[in-house]
């Protein structure tokens, strides 16, 4: 017995009825979309795409990281990417406060201390989002290309996109 016994068993039934293999790995539609890890967030779904379709990569909030960056300029030079989508949505804890204010609650919650820890977390998540799109439009690897960046809030209640400028 094991917590992932579950999710073993359904994986199994996943794969009797799976008929992708053999499948390429590029984006068919183009797209690679940046969004947060909440679980609230279907990527696909909402932009009415599926397996194959695009490049999703999944951070906190949202945010541009070090490996998300290193994503996404893979996903523009190798997988078919010459859309990008950053996504962060509505309610998000990382945009409830600053990283001083989410090492505040880990703490409160179970007693650790990762104060010090960059989490990316901002109380003005608009700003958040522009200083995210002009870091990946001005990247050097990125700059000269076309690529369409756009920054957009997902809202968690209604569903709907709308994109920031
Ligand atoms: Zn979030």
């Amino acid at each position: 017995m094991s917590r992932f016994d579950d999710l073993l068993a359904a994986n199994k039934k996943y794969a009797e009825a799976f008929h992708s293999g053999g499948f390429d790995g590029i984006a068919h539609a183009g797209v690679a979309v940046l969004t947060c890890m909440d679980s609230r967030i279907e990527p696909l779904g909402m932009l009415g795409l599926g397996l194959g379709d695009a490049k999703i990569l999944r951070t906190p909030g949202g945010r541009i990281t070090t490996d998300s960056m290193v994503g996404l300029i893979l996903a523009v030079y190798l997988l078919n990417v010459d859309r990008i989508m950053i996504v962060p949505h509505t309610r998000c804890a990382m945009a409830s406060g600053d990283d001083q204010a989410v090492a505040d609650a880990v703490m409160a919650r179970s007693g650790v201390d990762i104060h010090g820890m960059v989490l990316g977390s901002t109380p003005d998540q608009a700003a958040g989002l522009r200083y995210d799109v002009a870091r990946l439009r001005n990247h050097p690897l990125v700059k000269d290309l076309d690529v369409e960046i756009g920054g957009f809030l997902y809202d968690v209640d209604t569903g709907l996109l709308e994109q920031h400028h």
